[in-house]
């Protein structure tokens, strides 16, 4: 019984630090229109559609724990046809680029954003990504296209 109180505190924790973080990154319109476009990207190539249409509330949709310790990975996810639960390791992020908190969120949010098994996978997402950075001139010239690679 403890433990498993200490366990949905963990967890509640977790996703409140995260969100903080996310509405932070949002409030850039840039970010905000990038990460909204990839969701629509995503159910456009794949014909999956993603359980809402915004990336913020794709994030309130999902849970999130604290994977720190578990694994070598900086993210995990674990995605069913009734929710989405996403694994972030608290113990390996480090402040801006990759493998910040910010970037690990959202790369989990982003293969839960569908309730297919497992969500969407790595290639759709850099796929959709590329596409949708593209379109918005984020992408520079010597990107590879992820299905060139
Ligand atoms: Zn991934």
């Amino acid at each position: 019984m403890l433990a498993q109180r200490r366990a949905s505190q963990r967890t509640s924790d977790a996703k409140s630090i995260l969100g903080k973080r996310l509405k932070n990154l949002l409030k850039n319109k840039q970010c905000k229109d990038f990460l909204d476009g990839l969701l629509k990207q995503l159910a456009k190539d794949t014909g999956i559609p993603t359980v809402a249409n915004t990336f913020l509330k794709v994030f309130e949709a999902a849970s999130f724990r604290n994977i720190s310790g578990e694994t070598e990975d900086l993210g995990s996810a674990f995605v069913t046809a009734s929710g989405a639960i996403l694994g972030i390791n608290f113990s390996k992020a480090r402040p801006g680029g990759r493998n910040s908190l910010e970037a690990i969120t959202i790369h989990e949010t982003a293969h839960g954003a569908s309730r297919v098994f497992q969500g969407y996978s790595e290639f759709q997402i850099a796929s959709a990504a590329f596409t949708v950075g593209g379109a918005m001139g984020l992408v520079p010239d010597a990107v590879i296209p992820p299905w060139e690679e």
